[in-house]
């Protein structure tokens, strides 16, 4: 089993030709430099300045959204997104428990707690069918919302996750949440350039959130981005991103309490060039991938293959050991030989502040828990 490790080292270091290679490394061009020094020279870095609506209106332009909000973080603009959507303190939301662990925090940030719905084995993200048998055991419609009977709480939104890029079930999740009333929101942080049927992940729910931390497929830094359909609530995203500051001129007057959840401009100007880059990332990613599903399976592992109909952005990388041994001896032998690889998620009702979540049987997420690695993916220059 060891020397299977080994050759997949010497794989990686070939692919790569080098010696030591990171998860994901972003790839920086001519542009990047260029828009960033003009935001020096300008002396607009911060909160003000022309990149930041370039880059929004970029976002929408590539998926085909009404509205983007730039925010300083994926995490801060799930928070909004489902603050808009109504969550408050002792409501539910249901997620999955194999995410980052960001996607609950953000429930948890409003005092609203998750329930976990287990995924699918294939795309790794909520599953419909699972949210169905969930619902109809546990929930009931009634004039004020969708109440779970078990703990008499308001499910207040749902929130599944495309993980690795690849999309959920998001079409059949949409519908079930429409019959039962419930707020969709998407965690896209992984997924922007997915698309389904030719409609983009991010733009099924009533919100959706992106992330450009230095490890997604384009990066402004740090860096996030709301997306909705309805013009309404993309001014009330607007407004509480930016202290729900309610004059034009110089008063301070503020409406409500809102959040300084600002991109700088200096990073949406690096935001912008990265996205001009966008589909050639995706490109020499899948050329990425096609070489390891062309090498891999000779040396014996694995690739997890692209679900169905849906076009990927080739984020995230992973192959499937048999089991939890194989993976932690894998695990090791690559991270020592400077070969970053890593596992999925521990599922976070494992993590000590979501232990006594209400969850389902999750007997998807735990076999997926044990055996997906994600393996070296940055898009090669
Ligand atoms: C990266 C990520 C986030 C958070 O984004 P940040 O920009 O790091 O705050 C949220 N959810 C998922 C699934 C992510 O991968």
């Amino acid at each position: 089993m060891k020397n299977k490790v080994l050759e997949f080292n010497k794989l990686v270091n070939t692919i790569f030709n080098e010696d030591s290679v990171p998860l994901h490394r972003p790839v920086f061009g001519s542009n990047e430099e260029k828009y960033v020094q003009q935001t020096i020279k300008s002396s607009f870095v911060s909160s003000v300045g022309s990149f930041v609506e370039q880059f929004e209106n970029n976002i929408s332009t590539h998926t085909k959204s009404n509205y983007s909000i730039a925010t300083v973080n994926g995490t801060s603009a799930l928070l909004v997104c489902l603050q808009l959507a109504g969550v408050k303190q002792e409501d539910e939301v249901l997620t999955q428990a194999l995410s980052f662990v960001a996607t609950s925090n953000s429930i948890s940030y409003l005092k609203a707690k998750p329930i976990f719905i287990d995924v699918d084995i294939d795309t790794m993200g909520m599953s419909p069918l699972a949210l169905t048998l969930f619902l109809e055991e546990f929930c009931e419609i009634r004039d004020e919302g969708t109440f779970n009977k078990n703990t008499g709480k308001r499910i207040a939104a749902c929130l599944p996750m495309h993980t690795f890029g690849f999309m959920c079930r998001i079409d059949q999740i949409s519908k079930i949440c429409k019959s039962w009333n419930i707020p969709l929101i998407e965690d896209a942080a992984e997924a922007l350039g997915s698309s389904f049927k030719g409609k983009f992940a991010g733009t099924f729910g009533m919100f959706s959130a992106f992330s450009f931390n230095g490890n997604k497929i384009i990066t402004s830094g740090g860096g996030g981005m709301i997306l909705t359909q309805n013009k309404n609530l993309a001014i009330q995203a607007k407004h509480i991103t930016t202290t729900a500051k309610k004059s034009t001129n110089w008063e301070y007057f503020h409406d409500q309490v809102g959040y300084n959840f600002r991109m700088p401009n200096l990073n949406a100007a690096l935001g912008c060039a990265q996205l001009e880059s966008l589909s050639s990332f995706i490109k020499n990613k899948k050329k990425l991938y096609d070489i390891y599903c062309e090498s891999l399976p000779l040396i014996g592992y694995a690739v997890v293959p692209i679900p169905k109909n849906l076009n990927w952005n080739y984020w995230m990388i992973s192959i499937e050991l048999e089991n939890k041994r194989e993976k932690d001896l894998f695990l090791k032998e690559t991270n020592k030989n400077g070969i970053m690889t890593r596992p999925i998620w521990d599922l976070l009702f494992k993590l000590p502040m979501y232990e006594d979540c209400q969850r389902d049987g999750q007997k998807n997420a735990l076999a997926l828990e044990d055996k997906i690695i994600n393996i070296p993916s940055s898009a090669r220059g």
